[in-house]
């Protein structure tokens, strides 16, 4: 996958950031004296984004030649850092790991990933975990992107792959309701699969804000959802109200396809079009139309599709909203068939693949259930250790977090791929517990909030440097390839993980760090699994060829399984091949509004920044088209506050205080103002988020959060 003209090398890969994972060909000049800082990216043709890029992926060859690139490993004297060895520091590292464990037992280590890191790197870092350390704490930041929906599928399903259909099954669909999703600045290639939709007048956006992607919606014809935050799930429900009351439901897939309807109805039967519109604000009209745009499409057969993303998911209740809004599409008879479907799209670059091989607390390779015994018993062979000695279900994210330090909680913790001092919820608090640890290690190539609160930093290899897979949002093995040569000094965390596990008395051999060689062992631990990569190869990936999981080894020689692009189209993953609707109650928002905090904040992206914003905000020409954070308010809402556009505000919630420039917008709801989260110091937007978990999921809830705006001068 190597192009030459003369001295400029051209290497196809995929874009280090969000998880469409657009195409992209970096070009190198070998005639540079240092080749990597001559890179340029250009779009490459690739069914997710049709040789596009947005804003982030066409700059991102600036991530090669950053002059905040962190070289050596560091270790804190006081308040600065030293330049050591990479000797010192691990040998340092694996000292810390051992003292926390002889003093307060195995689960006083703990680990932190991202969902950023190869398929392989996630595989080995829970493996590293599990075996080398012998804690189950390990977490990761997708347990505060996914979780929801991942939960709701599987509860539904039997399955969660973020699409259980190709991008492009959507490309012709004349009617497409997207719940909390602003692709238009997240992913903006994935725009261009909306548009027939959006030109037929059926593209339908539920959110409290007039994003981009509302607004394309209404520019078509379709419809702006506006409703007020935390009530999605009120939404969904009225929706089903409306389908089955006037006769949209498709009764024939209900009998034959799903079970659960009897329990389910009950509570949607509360939802009558009036409740509706006066808990959620959206007008009954609007509700009305957009089922019927929905149901029309599906039966005229012109596609129908119901996609969710974070909008709906970042709540205490996201896993039942998430089942509230996948019933709705079992009503309509959407999964599980070509030309329709219910799917969550994926945020973060291996936000797919990162949840499928042992980087969260309750889960082993392919997608397997830690407390499983066959499961363990499976992965303990592959991994040649025996199946007792393999720790049980760890904390979630947010609880972790909140166990540092404290008594019976995590005392020395690494960090991999997030940059958790910003993206934590409640992040005050949080920072406060990072401080209180005996022993805190980063691995990052810049110096990220949470870097620079370290003990140790250790200095690793970026997304152009490394080989290895990632998981679209769509289920689609890819790989990532090596377009430059790293610069002196950074390692592979591959290579990190062996060396730790050398030094906490493991063999080399257990630990790979040849990247292919790694990811033939994920294939045989994934074997049998629900996320199934066994008939993956290089070799397969490399010739070009498109496999979506899951794709079992079959053992059939010449004729390789050829992946599933379309879960489901026979029968779900259940024990009976239904799909579940699943009984819930709506129990209003999760912080209540009183004349002290009586406004909602949301939290967002915006176009030019992706997550923390520790790559992005590097980045010139990204920070100088959204260099600083803003709350965005109704002008009367900003004048109730005593505020104009342009002052600078407080944003206060019951957890803290945020601040920021106000920007006004007479689109924006009276009772809401949003905020983007990828901004540091005092513009930290998760300084005023709750971090109330979802029972089921664990995810916190960052996206509304009861506030009083106020002006900071
Ligand atoms: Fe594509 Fe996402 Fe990268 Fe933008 S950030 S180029 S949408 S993968």
């Amino acid at each position: 996958m190597k192009t030459s003209t003369t001295n400029l090398i051209s290497t196809a890969t995929h874009c280090p950031y969000c998880g469409l994972q657009c195409a992209m060909k970096i070009t190198r000049d070998d005639r540079a004296a240092v080749p990597a800082r001559s890179a340029t990216v250009e779009g490459r043709q690739f069914p997710t984004n049709r040789g596009g890029l947005c804003q982030k992926g066409w700059t991102s060859a600036e991530l090669l030649r950053n002059p905040d690139r962190i070289l050596t490993p560091l270790l804190r004297r006081g308040s600065r850092f030293e330049s050591v060895s990479w000797e010192a520091a691990l040998d340092y590292i694996a000292a810390g790991f051992q003292d926390a464990q002889r003093v307060n037992g195995a689960d006083a280590v703990g680990m932190f990933g991202g969902g950023g890191l190869t398929n392989e790197k996630a595989y080995m870092l829970g493996k590293f975990t599990r075996v080398a350390l012998g804690t189950s704490n390990i977490d990761y930041n997708g347990r505060w992107c996914m979780s929801s929906a991942a939960a709701a599928g599987i509860r539904s399903f039997g399955v969660d792959r973020g699409l259980p259909f190709p991008v492009t099954d959507l490309t012709g669909a004349k009617a497409i309701l997207i719940f909390g999703g602003n692709v238009a600045e997240t992913m903006p290639p994935f725009v261009g699969h909306l548009s027939a939709a959006a030109n037929a007048g059926g593209l339908i956006v539920v959110d409290p804000r007039r994003t981009a992607t509302a607004m394309r919606a209404e520019e078509g014809g379709g419809l702006h959802l506006q409703v007020q935050p935390g009530t999605d799930m009120a939404l969904a429900l009225g929706m089903a109200h409306i389908a089955i009351t006037e006769g949209h439901i498709d009764r024939t897939y209900v009998d034959t396809r799903t079970k659960g309807y009897d329990e389910y109805w009950p509570e949607v039967a509360q939802w009558d079009p009036s409740r509706t519109e006066r808990v959620t604000g959206v007008p009954v009209a609007q509700i009305r139309r957009a089922v019927e745009i929905l149901a029309h499409a599906k039966r005229d057969e012109v596609g129908s599709f119901i996609l969710t993303a974070r909008g709906a998911e970042q709540h205490a209740n996201g896993t039942d909203t998430v089942s509230a809004i996948i019933g709705l599409a079992l009503l309509l008879g959407l999964p599980g068939n070509r030309g329709s479907g219910y799917g969550c799209i994926t945020g973060q670059g291996n936000g797919q693949g990162g949840r499928e091989h042992g980087q969260k607390a309750d889960q082993l390779p392919g997608y397997r259930k830690i407390n499983d015994p066959a499961a363990r018993a499976h992965v303990a062979e592959v991994w040649g250790v025996d199946p007792d000695s393999l720790p049980g279900v760890g904390k979630s994210a947010y609880e972790l977090l909140d166990s540092l330090g404290q008594p019976g909680g995590v005392k020395a913790l690494m960090v991999h791929g997030s940059n958790i001092a910003l993206s934590a919820p409640n992040a005050g608090h949080i920072v406060d517990r990072l401080r209180s640890l005996d022993m805190l290690v980063v691995c990052d190539f810049v110096m990220s909030e949470t870097a620079a609160m370290a003990d140790v930093v250790l200095p690793v290899l970026q997304w152009a440097e490394e080989e290895g897979t990632l998981t679209s949002l769509e289920g689609r093995v890819l790989r990532r390839r090596r377009a430059v040569a790293a610069p002196e000094g950074p390692r592979s965390e591959l290579e990190v993980w062996q060396e730790l596990a050398v030094r906490l008395n493991q063999p080399a051999h257990r630990f790979p760090t040849e990247p292919q060689v790694v990811f033939d062992e994920l294939r045989r631990a994934s074997k049998g699994g629900i996320a199934d990569y066994s008939g993956v190869t290089y070799q397969r990936l490399d010739d070009g060829e498109a496999v979506h999981w899951p794709c079992p080894d079959t053992g059939e020689g010449n004729t390789p399984h050829p992946g599933t692009p379309r879960l489901f189209l026979d029968a779900f993953a259940t024990s009976d091949g239904r799909a579940a609707f699943v009984s819930i109650a709506y129990g209003g928002q999760t912080e209540p509004l009183d004349n002290e905090f009586p406004l909602l904040a949301i939290t967002g992206r915006v176009l030019a920044h992706y997550q923390s914003g520790a790559q992005t905000r590097r980045i010139r020409e990204l920070s100088d088209a959204a260099g600083e954070m803003f709350v965005q308010a109704h002008p009367d809402t900003a004048e109730r506050c005593g505020l104009r556009n342009g002052d600078l505000a407080q944003l206060v919630s019951r957890r803290g205080t945020t601040q920021a420039r106000v920007h006004c917008d007479e689109t924006m709801r009276l009772d809401t103002v949003f905020i983007p989260f990828h901004y540091p110091d005092a513009e930290r937007a998760n300084l005023i988020t709750n971090p109330a978990l979802d029972p089921t999921s664990r995810m916190p809830e960052f996206k509304v959060s009861a506030v009083r705006l106020e002006n900071a001068t």
